[in-house]
């Protein structure tokens, strides 16, 4: 277990290193940073093209296990696929890549698919049995394919989709146009965050008024991706009441354990929305019946336990909180959570263009590990049993050695 210390002065810290990335040093004792100077290669992840051969291969070889269906298209005209496991009563969303940088949540789908697809063994039976799992892996294709952040779309596209905001007073707050982000260039080829496109009103319709906006306001649902997951959301509350878990995974920066030298192999969060019951979420208020943080942090212990399992001292071991407190509810995860779903997030070490495809087989791994702890966890209905208030105890995250 980890020193817990309180950090002095922490910087605000958004999603995956969103907008402004703390600075990091590039020589670090222990050698394990990335060079920035240095351009990493994303050969070894697997591509839109190759993703959709692999689940078409895992629906052939899974006598009717695995269902893919096509549930949308993405700005550019690319399909996303949802591929669905399972016959049981309670429902585990899980989506990877609405930031295309981050590619380890896909490699893990696909093997936790192929796995539940084909094995015969008593342990993935009992998960067909119990729960309906709902993938939606590279969610976000057109960012996938040019290895960024944003998808590939302009104010103008959204303009002509929703003629009502030719009045707004400008852009959304969370366009990337004319601008470099994340070593990606923007110039000429603009693009939405589409984890800020999300609104707890899943029918909201978009209105002049509501932009800008900023990060603690809603989104819009102005993203063919964005409606896409808002529209498999619904169908999954209609077909079975409401959607029990929702998982979205995610990569940071290269940050630290806390009071340690340890780099974070991953963080955990259930927390990202103020509670509709405490005074500075009385915003959400109508929301105060659905929202259950409880569960939300026993299903982040579900998972940061299945990691603390695999040895002391072993990268796994590195698991930290994200940043507690948020208030973003144009997330996918805040939005959902406002709508009744146990919420975990995933944010694994690294993006693309900072470590490539190193250490791609310890991540993919974590990222498995965790969610294999938070589905065998609902499966057998331990998740429910595990003491909420431990959340607490798991270490924060430092962006500094040894704070
Ligand atoms: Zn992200």
């Amino acid at each position: 277990m980890k020193k817990n210390k309180v950090i002095a002065g922490l910087s605000v810290l958004a999603l995956c290193t969103a907008l402004a990335t703390p600075t990091l040093a590039t020589n670090s004792p222990n050698g394990k940073l990335y060079n920035e100077n240095q351009v990493y290669s994303v050969k070894g992840y697997t591509d839109y093209t190759q993703m959709v051969n692999r689940l078409q291969q895992i629906e052939a070889n899974s006598q009717g296990r695995v269902t893919l269906e096509v549930v949308g298209q993405s700005n550019q005209g690319r399909d996303i696929y949802q591929a669905r496991v399972g016959t049981g009563e309670k429902v585990v969303l899980i989506e990877s890549e609405i930031h295309g940088n981050e590619s380890t949540g896909t490699e893990a789908l696909l093997s936790i698919l192929q796995y539940l697809g084909s094995s015969n063994s008593p342990d993935a039976q009992k998960i067909r049995e119990e729960i309906t799992l709902v993938t939606l892996p590279k969610m976000n294709p057109d960012a996938s394919e040019l290895d960024r952040r944003g998808n590939d779309m302009s104010w103008e596209e959204v303009v002509a989709a929703f003629p009502q905001l030719a009045d707004a007073a400008g852009p959304a707050w969370n366009y990337y146009n004319n601008a470099i982000i994340q070593d990606r260039d923007y110039n000429g080829r603009p693009g939405f965050d589409v984890n800020r496109d999300f609104n707890p009103d899943l029918n909201y319709v978009p209105q002049a008024s509501d932009f800008p906006g900023n990060s603690s306001k809603a989104g819009w649902y102005i993203t063919p991706e964005s409606q896409t997951v808002r529209d498999v959301y619904k169908s999954l509350q209609a077909e079975f009441g409401k959607v029990d878990v929702f998982i979205d995974l995610h990569h940071q920066g290269q940050y630290y354990v806390e009071g340690t030298d340890d780099l974070v192999t991953m963080s955990l969060s259930a927390d990202f929305v103020p509670d509709p019951d405490t005074p500075v979420g009385a915003k959400y208020a109508q929301y105060a019946d659905n929202y259950n943080f409880e569960f939300s942090k026993q299903l982040n212990l579900a998972a940061y336990n299945a990691l603390q399992s695999l040895g002391e001292n072993s990268p796994f071991n590195n698991i930290t909180l994200y940043q507690q407190n948020l208030d973003l509810p144009g997330t996918a995860l805040g939005s959902f959570a406002l709508n009744g779903s146990g919420t975990v997030l995933f944010e694994v070490r690294g993006q693309s263009h900072t470590l490539g495809h190193k250490k791609k087989g310890q991540l993919v791994k974590a990222v498995e590990t965790g969610l294999y702890g938070i589905i065998n966890g609902v499966v057998d209905g331990s998740v429910e049993q595990l003491d909420a208030s431990d959340y607490d105890s798991i270490p924060k995250t430092a962006y500094r050695p040894g704070i």
